[in-house]
């Protein structure tokens, strides 16, 4: 199971350049854990950007950060603890771990919807053995791929590294709901890490065991599954692969709903936003696709979902997953937690409803509790008929419990006027991989030039580096001339960089292997003649190159990356 060539070249020039290392590396490292290096942080921190712009700027979404240590319980209700696993099966001979699904790949289908008996007889079936010594395959089992810890010392509160930043939008839903003041839809966002212990992280940035996420949770009406702004996205165009075997092919994200191939417009808007995220990022649409989950794939609970799979090196690789959750996740968290996780939907008229209520007997309930006869009689006229039991009610009052027999109230049925009702929020949920957006958008990028230099066609918007600046000698003035212009270029949103060593075309290449959109270089016309003030600036795709007034250099890299205004037009 080697590299794909592609992709070794790749982290090669990621080590070399600064993107990523591979973690304490000088300790031997760690299989699937990564250090971001300057130019890697800067790029990824761009990526986030445009998540931002998108959700939070477009959406008027709220951002929040949760704890990455959560306790059991959390994982409990989530279904992490019971379900969170994959099929692990060890070479009898060496004792290699080996993912079970990932060995029968290209052999079986679907593999990763097999159980363990299947996987055993498909091993015997196919002759499959460890691909490391030839042994044979012992039994598959399951592996739960969360990090355990515990909270505090010794194990009275065991906890997990959080497998997913989206509980910690769950767990917070009625301080969000609060601060959104009680509406729907309300559309929640938190980019942070996500843990793993992945059995085989093999395949470099896309398998890793601590990666970074960006997931937005948006609570949704359940019969209301429709987009204020769907007039933008309805004619957006998206290549989709469902799962009825009718192939792949493209089509606006309206088509899709009207045919109902993508179950809702909320969930279709969606997958519109993602595309555009992904995109924006630097993956090739061409190399972008829509693919819905096969019904034995599908989560029990989802109505549907979607994977954005992105064609690398690797093969098709699924970089962010928009699902329709249903109202799962809110009702776990309420049956675990005891906490009434519902939202309230008010009527357009008020609504007259007939209800069982519990209603007391006033006339008994005076002489028997005397002072405490009206706070016994509203607490109990507050409780819901289902907690009689046994025909008898416990009400507390100042701390106390009281028992009141059947003779002290009954449960009648009553009309009343309501204003509205209670029910549990829908979630859609666009879960994106960030890494793997990382990873993706370069691999994309990835080309060579007609000399067999590196480039990387990054979208200016995510370059680290927006703009290189050089003398073109470093002597005769043109460096302070340089240092001061890359100054003055500089800015949180246009990154320069000072480069005088080597000759000016190796400092291209260097920039272009990194992605960087465009160089400014002050040469000895800059210094007199009529070209007195000006200086060359070069496009990295088209290697053109044009004299610009030096005055006018910060504006036009602003416009520039603003989309404002196009190399060629200069
Ligand atoms: P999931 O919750 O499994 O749908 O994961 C959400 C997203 O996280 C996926 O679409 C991937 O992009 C990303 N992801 C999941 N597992 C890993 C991993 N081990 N390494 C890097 N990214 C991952």
């Amino acid at each position: 199971m080697s590299e794909p060539k592609v992709s070794e070249e790749m982290m090669s020039l990621f080590k070399r350049r600064g993107f990523v290392w591979p973690s304490y590396e000088i300790y031997g490292g760690a299989a699937g854990m990564y250090d971001y290096g300057p130019l890697g942080f800067s790029f990824r921190n761009n990526i986030v950007e445009i998540w931002r712009d998108l959700y939070k700027g477009r959406e008027g979404f709220t951002e929040i950060d949760s704890e990455y240590v959560n306790p059991a319980e959390v994982f409990k209700a989530s279904g992490h603890v019971d379900k969170f696993a994959d099929k692990i099966t060890y070479c009898t001979e060496c004792n290699a771990p080996w993912r079970a699904d990932h060995l029968v790949k290209g052999v079986c289908e679907n593999p990763d919807t097999m159980t363990e008996a299947q996987l055993d007889a498909a091993f015997v079936e196919h002759g499959i053995t460890c691909p490391n010594c030839g042994g044979k395959l012992g039994p598959c089992s399951d592996f739960n791929l969360m990090f355990g810890t515990n909270i505090g010392p010794g194990s009275a509160r065991p906890g997990y590294l959080r497998p997913e930043t989206a509980q910690g939008i769950f767990v917070n839903f009625l301080n969000l709901y609060r601060y959104n003041r009680e509406k729907l839809p309300m559309g929640v966002m938190q980019t942070g890490r996500g843990y793993r212990n992945e059995i085989a992280p093999r395949q470099g940035m896309i398998r890793m065991r601590e990666f970074n996420m960006m997931e937005v949770e948006l609570f949704i009406d359940p019969e209301n599954k429709v987009w204020p702004r769907w007039n933008d996205m309805k004619d957006e165009m998206l290549t989709l692969v469902p799962n009825d075997g009718s192939g792949t092919f493209q089509m606006t994200a309206a088509e899709a709903v009207e045919k109902h191939i993508i179950a809702n417009q909320a969930l279709a808007y969606f997958v519109g936003t993602t595309k555009q995220l992904l995109t924006r990022a630097g993956v090739d649409p061409t190399r972008l696709r829509f693919r819905q989950h096969l019904e034995d794939e599908m989560a029990h609970y989802a109505n549907d979902c979607w994977d954005a799979e992105a064609l690398l090196s690797y093969g098709w690789t699924e970089i962010t997953g928009i699902a329709d959750r249903g109202a799962w996740d809110l009702t776990r968290h309420s049956q675990f937690s005891g906490s009434d996780l519902s939202s309230f939907r008010k009527f357009d008229e008020p609504r007259e409803t007939e209800c069982e209520k519990i209603k007391v007997n006033h006339k008994l309930l005076g002489p028997r509790f005397k002072a405490k006869a009206k706070a016994v009689a509203d607490a109990a006229e507050a409780m819901s008929p289902s907690s009689v039991k046994d025909g008898k009610l416990t009400v507390k009052v100042d701390g106390e419990d009281i028992v009141l027999d059947s003779e002290l109230f009954e449960v009648k049925l009553v009309k009343e006027k309501v204003s509205g009702e209670r029910l549990i929020p829908n979630v859609i949920e666009p879960s994106s991989g960030l890494d793997r957006i990382f990873y993706t958008a370069l691999e994309h990028s990835y080309d060579k030039d007609a000399d067999g230099n590196t480039v990387l066609h990054l979208p200016p918007e995510v370059a680290p580096i927006k703009v290189g600046v050089f003398p073109l000698m470093a002597k005769d003035g043109l460096e302070e001339i340089a240092r001061k212009l890359c100054e003055d270029v500089h800015t949180h949103r246009a990154e320069a960089y000072y480069d005088d060593s080597g000759n000016i075309g190796r400092r291209y290449a260097r920039m272009d292997e990194i992605g960087t959109p465009w160089c400014i270089t002050v040469d000895y016309e800059t210094l007199e003649g009529d070209t007195k003030g000006t200086v060359t600036i070069r496009d990295r795709d088209s290697k053109d190159q044009k004299r610009i007034k030096i005055g006018d250099a910060p504006g036009i890299i602003d416009a520039m990356l603003s989309g404002k205004l196009c190399f060629k037009d200069l």
